[in-house]
């Protein structure tokens, strides 16, 4: 992990740890005679989602997923041609340029279905489409008393060509969870729907399983698993073991300045730390603007020059300060503020812990304006 480069704020994004985790995920999903289809809606979870999306397809997956039209429009600027889902829809989105773009859309209501379908008319093409069954969850996806009428309202629009039906599909609420009851009924209230379609004449596949379901429910895999957060490393359900996935991202930065000061010396904004002996600092270049939380001031620590160390005072906006005892560290040398973990410096999921979070919302938020990403 050391680079002559000096960085004053990088996102290393490591493609053949993303290769490797979709070969984990892909093999669980074909060895029950499932494909996979890797979600990398939010810029690939911010480490970059035509560079994930190319590293995945490489590594065995078959199709990609994400919420916005714009990310799927994105990736076929990109070049990208495997198939592509997109989920969420705002009143405001084209379906048009979606449809040109052979991008397959998702269709919870509808109103939907309807906006899909007179889309597919005005270009004279047949529209793909995946029906979402709300399960459980809550969220997006049909309610079941609204189902029977959205698969005959598809039935209908798919014998007069305007779309066809590529699957039905839901999302898990606590597959996270192992053994929460709302895992089961969720799967009983998905056969129930998809039973409901194939009775409306259509013939889809079927797909629900996200990370946590892949990892552990082979009985839910069906046709197709929908990873995304164990693709870029991160394990959603460590307590079932380890599943050997490598976090993909490294945020590193570099020491900007060193000094030394005395004992009784206070550092950083409102002075909350003092040096009880004569020791070393050393200024590092980013701060809360850059993604490092100021509220892990006083209990983060880096590694720096072959180890952890404290960063010490607050972490303010654009720099923070590490004590680095007496070691005297050269300026230029590297700091990783986490990466994967097997060197012994923080990880994503140690800031997630420490800051009453998820290791989700730690890697979606790093990638900002001053920050460079190196994939
Ligand atoms: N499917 C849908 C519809 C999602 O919204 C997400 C992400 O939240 C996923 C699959 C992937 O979930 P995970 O990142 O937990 O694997």
């Amino acid at each position: 992990m050391s680079d002559q480069h000096v960085y004053r704020a990088d996102l290393r994004i490591d493609v053949d740890a993303i290769r490797h985790n979709v070969g984990v995920l892909a093999g669980r999903a074909r060895a029950s005679g499932a494909a996979t289809m890797v979600v990398v809606k939010s810029d690939g979870y911010g480490h970059g989602a035509p560079e994930v999306a190319r590293a995945a397809l490489s590594a065995g997956a078959e199709r990609l997923g994400v919420a916005a039209v714009e990310e799927a429009l994105q990736l076929r600027e990109a070049g990208i041609t495997a198939p592509v889902l997109c989920w969420l829809f705002a009143e405001s989105d084209e379906f048009v340029p979606a449809i040109r773009a052979d991008v397959e859309l998702s269709a919870s209501s509808q109103a939907t279905l309807a906006r899909i379908v007179d889309a597919a008319a005005k270009l004279g093409r047949t529209a793909t489409v995946h029906l979402k069954a709300d399960t459980g969850l809550s969220r997006s996806g049909c309610p079941a008393e609204l189902w029977p009428a959205l698969v005959e309202a598809a039935a209908k629009a798919e014998a007069e060509g305007w779309i066809r039906v590529e699957a039905v599909w839901s999302h898990l609420a606590c597959a996270d969870e192992l053994g929460h009851p709302s895992i089961d009924q969720q799967a009983e209230r998905f056969a129930r729907a998809y039973e409901q379609a194939r009775a409306a004449g259509l013939d889809p596949i079927r797909h629900l399983a996200n990370s946590a379901a892949t990892l552990t429910r082979p009985d839910l895999h069906f046709d197709l698993v929908r990873p995304g957060i164990a693709v870029y490393g991160l394990d959603p359900v460590p307590q079932a073991g380890d599943h050997g996935l490598v976090p993909a991202m490294t945020f590193r930065s570099s020491v900007a300045l060193t000094k030394r000061v005395e004992a009784g010396e206070s550092v950083s904004y409102g002075h909350t730390w003092t040096a009880g002996q004569p020791t070393n600092l050393a200024l590092v270049p980013v701060g809360y603007a850059d993604g490092v939380p100021r509220s892990l001031s006083g209990r983060m620590q880096v590694w720096l020059a072959g180890k952890r160390r404290p960063v010490v005072g607050r972490v303010c906006m654009d720099q923070l300060v590490v004590d680095t005892g007496q070691d005297a560290v050269a300026e230029g040398s590297e700091v990783v503020l986490f990466g994967p973990g097997d060197l012994g410096e923080p990880t994503a999921a140690e800031w997630a812990e420490q800051l009453g979070t998820i290791h989700y919302e730690i890697v979606t938020g790093m990638y900002r304006p001053r920050v460079t990403r190196t994939v």
